[in-house]
C-alpha cells in the first residue's frame, strides 16, 4: 500500500508548513490563523506560490523573493520532519488489508489520523521545546480531547472498547509515573501532562506499547540528560527540554512496542 504512505508523505510536508507557523507563534501568544503569513524582513505577505513545502525554499535560493532576507533551513526541516514522521505513523495502517466492513475500514481510518494527529503535535512540541524549554497548554491539553474522541470513535466503530480502558490506565499511569518524578525534582509540569497525552494514545494499543514507550522515553531523556551533564558540564540544576525524548519514546512503543516487550519477557524466561 504505497498510495497510503506516499499520501500521508506529502499531507506531513503541508501540515509541516502549518507546524511552522504554530512553532513560531504559540509561544509568541498570537494566533495560528490571522494574519497571514509574511516576510518578517520586508513585511510583504507570502503567497502560495512561495508557500509549497520545500520547494519554494529550494526555489528561491533560501531568500526572500522580494528583500532577499535568508529563510532559515530550520523551515524546510520540520516540512520534511513531519512528512517523514506522516509516513512512519502510517506505516502500521500501510500493511492493512482493506475490510470489505465499511466500518472497520472507517474505524482504520479514523485510528491512522488519530495517529498522524499525535505526529503533528510530537513535531511541533518538540521544536518548540528545544526553542523554549516549554510544553505549551495550548498544543498538549486539546491532546487529550483529540485523542479521547478519535480513539473513542475507533473503539466504538469496532465494537470493542476494551483499548479505551487501557487507554484510560495509561494516561493516568503515565502521568502519574512523570508526576511523581515532578515531585522529586527536575522534571516540568509541561512533561507531566505531555507524558499523560503519550499514555493515552499508547495505552489504546496495548500494554506492551504503553510500557516500551513511557520506558523508552524515560531512557532515552536521562541519556541525554547525563550526556549534556558530561560533556557541557551542565549543572544538575539546570532544566533540560525532557518533551523531545518523551515523544521520541513514544514512537518507540508505537511501532516496536509489542517486538520488545516479547523479546524482553523471553530474555527474563517469563515467555
Ligand atoms: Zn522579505
Amino acid at each position: 500500500m504505497a498510495f497510503v504512505l506516499v499520501s500521508a508523505g506529502v499531507f506531513g510536508l503541508l501540515i509541516g508548513s502549518f507546524l511552522n507557523v504554530v512553532a513560531y507563534r504559540v509561544p509568541a501568544g498570537l494566533s495560528i490563523v490571522s494574519p497571514g503569513s509574511a516576510c518578517p524582513g520586508c513585511g510583504n505577505a507570502i503567497t502560495a506560490r512561495d508557500n509549497v513545502p520545500l520547494l519554494s525554499w529550494i526555489l528561491l535560493r533560501a531568500r526572500c523573493r522580494h528583500c532577499d532576507m535568508r529563510i532559515p533551513v530550520r523551515y524546510p526541516l520540520v516540512e520534511a520532519g513531519t512528512g517523514v514522521a506522516f509516513v512512519v505513523a502510517a506505516l502500521p495502517f500501510a500493511g492493512l488489508q482493506v475490510s470489505s466492513d465499511p466500518t472497520i475500514a472507517l474505524a482504520s481510518v479514523i485510528e491512522l489520523i488519530a495517529f498522524l494527529y499525535l505526529a503533528a503535535i510530537s513535531v511541533v512540541l518538540a521544536v518548540i521545546d528545544l526553542d523554549t524549554r516549554r510544553l505549551p497548554d495550548r498544543i498538549v491539553l486539546p491532546g487529550y480531547a483529540v485523542g479521547a474522541a478519535l480513539l473513542g470513535a475507533t473503539a466504538i466503530l469496532r465494537g470493542d472498547l476494551a483499548p479505551l480502558a487501557v487507554a484510560g490506565v495509561g494516561a493516568a499511569a503515565a502521568a502519574g509515573f512523570f508526576g511523581l518524578l515532578h515531585l522529586l525534582g527536575g522534571m516540568g509540569l509541561g512533561d507531566v501532562k505531555l507524558a499523560g497525552v503519550v499514555g493515552l494514545f499508547l495505552g489504546f494499543l496495548g500494554v506492551a506499547q504503553l510500557t516500551v514507550g513511557i520506558a523508552a522515553g524515560f531512557a532515552i531523556g536521562a541519556l541525554v540528560g547525563v550526556a549534556l551533564i558530561v560533556l557541557q558540564r551542565r549543572s544538575r540544576k539546570s532544566t533540560i527540554p525532557f518533551g523531545p525524548w518523551i515523544l521520541a519514546g513514544a514512537w518507540v512503543g508505537v511501532l516496536a512496542g509489542k517486538p520488545l516487550a516479547d523479546a524482553y519477557l523471553r530474555l527474563v524466561g517469563l515467555a
